[in-house]
């Protein structure tokens, strides 16, 4: 039943008098059980396969969801590719010859240590269940885990008792190497020579074209090749949501250069890539460099950095920043027979570029940001509420139309129309205002433009700030240019 008029002009003073006031903002570390209850709750992410009881660790991302990660490929491709003078992109495909693997050294060394638990079966990956032992008990160690031998992780968690976290034991089978890649069957037969694998990094599709690109744009070094796309990885134990799963997207960019300047461009990307976590919203405090040792880089490698993040369950790596000389372009030139050195047409030295990879996953970095813009604040009145605090640029829905009454639905959709043009916004006229306005902050939309009866005679809507709740009125035909300078 739609409430009385007089009803609704009283809401609508109400929300105009009684704007809630801050008291305290509280920036706590959201949980993993928060985060995935508001994801679903809120339609950013929901469980894969959900009504035939789910596919464990897959997950489908939402109307909202979609949004925050289009916008998320979006910045990158557009500080990467578009903003970098030396920089193109690439879409390559995720079926290639297998031979690939072979010279990228995929079919041999990506592996993971699996162990079983004899008693219950667990199986679970050596190397993660010592550092969540480390972090549960508050232990640090002088090295890094990852470069332990099977002997040694063997011998820590025997020394340590390190029990199986499902049932408690203590009863392991000795560690072997699990290969991460994905293998499928290319046309009808399902034999040997028809095995081909899901790509497990967008990587080598950018080095089986670098003289595609090179020759087509008539490039010169140095010059950048970086693609968006999905990626496929066996992970023996996937989990904390989507931190680490099965199905993910990457966004890689590989930079070809010199091998004397590489050092330098190495730094360069190093810190572009801080920067741009940074300039997402991402929390700076609860991010760090970490650089490889001596003892941690691979054979190939010369320099790499991890950027971490402070996950609900520790710290762990969101993007790694590699100088990889020229490493794979060397294997490929090798495996494939063709030459892929290049010829530096002002000094005439012909040589294999070197690569600098800053390589990240989407949904990690998607991820991060929904830690980081995770925010209960207490009200004057004595509620909390919860607001996602994205920057405007990565929030899903930048404007949020919302007619005071349903006789306000036509004006309303005419304010919607007219801010659609610029703006992803959402009409929203079901529920009390109070409401809508909460459910507007907790899936981060920075205003609220609310049409009551007034903008019928007045042609001005109340604006509301997300952040600070304050309201103002704006005449209609100012509105468009008001929400582009606070959402620039
Ligand atoms: P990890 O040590 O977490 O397994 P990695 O060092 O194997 O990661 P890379 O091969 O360097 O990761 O991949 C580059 C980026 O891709 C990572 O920094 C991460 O952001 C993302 N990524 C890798 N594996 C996964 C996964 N299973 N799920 C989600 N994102 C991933």
């Amino acid at each position: 039943m739609e409430k009385p008029f007089v009803l609704l002009l009283f809401e609508d003073c109400c929300v105009k008098m009684k704007q809630s006031k801050l008291m305290e903002k509280r920036i706590k570390m959201v949980t993993m059980n928060e985060l995935i209850a508001l994801c679903k709750n809120r339609g950013f992410i929901f469980a894969g396969s959900e009504i035939y009881g789910g596919l464990s660790n897959t997950w489908d991302y939402g109307p909202l969801g979609v949004e925050l990660k289009n916008n998320i490929k979006r910045l990158w491709w557009k500080n990467f590719i578009e903003q970098e003078f030396n920089n193109v992109g690439l879409d390559s495909a995720i079926l290639m010859n297998p031979t690939v693997w072979e010279a990228s050294g995929h079919l041999a060394n990506f592996t993971d240590p699996l162990m079983d638990c004899k008693a219950c079966k667990t199986r679970i990956r050596a190397d993660k269940l010592i550092e969540e032992w480390l972090f549960k008990n508050n232990k640090t160690v002088p090295f890094s885990i990852e470069t332990l031998s099977n002997e040694e992780m063997e011998k820590f968690i025997d020394d340590n008792n390190i029990a199986c976290p499902c049932c408690g034991k203590h009863d392991w089978t000795p560690i072997r190497q699990f290969n991460l890649m994905f293998k499928t069957f290319q046309g009808v037969t399902e034999e040997k020579k028809s095995e081909i694998y899901l790509r497990p990094e967008t990587a080598a599709g950018i080095f089986v074209n670098f003289k595609n690109v090179l020759r087509s744009t008539r490039g010169k070094l140095p010059l950048g090749i970086g693609q968006i796309g999905k990626s496929f990885r066996n992970e023996i134990t996937p989990g904390n949501f989507i931190f680490r799963v099965r199905e993910f997207e990457q966004m890689e960019l590989e930079f070809f250069c010199a091998p004397k300047e590489s050092d330098d461009w190495f730094k360069y990307y190093r810190q572009k890539a801080f920067d741009f976590a940074c300039n997402m919203g991402i929390n700076k405090d609860l991010l760090r460099l970490r650089d490889h040792d001596k003892q941690e880089l691979s054979h190939y490698s010369t320099a790499t950095t991890d950027i971490e993040f402070n996950f609900p369950f520790g710290w762990a790596e969101l993007w790694g920043i590699a100088n990889r000389t020229n490493y794979d372009l060397t294997q490929h030139q090798k495996f494939s027979g063709q030459d892929l050195s290049y010829l530096d047409p002002y000094t005439n030295e012909k040589y294999i570029p070197y690569v600098i990879e800053p390589s990240v996953g989407v949904d990690r970095m998607l991820l991060t940001i929904l830690c980081s813009a995770y925010t209960v604040e207490k009200l004057e009145n004595g509620e909390e509420r919860i607001v996602m605090k994205f920057l405007p640029k990565v929030a899903p829905i930048k404007v949020a139309i919302l007619p005071l009454s349903n006789k306000l639905n036509d004006k309303a959709q005419e304010v919607y129309k007219q801010i659609a043009e610029q703006f992803r916004c959402e009409f929203d006229a079901s529920g009390s205002i109070g409401k809508r306005y909460r459910r507007q902050d907790e899936i981060g939309t920075p205003y609220c433009v609310t049409v009551d009866f007034d903008t019928l005679e007045d042609e001005a809507v109340t604006v509301r700030d997300r952040d600070t709740m304050k309201q103002e009125r704006i005449k209609l035909k100012d509105l468009i240019d008001y929400l582009s300078k606070k959402l620039a």
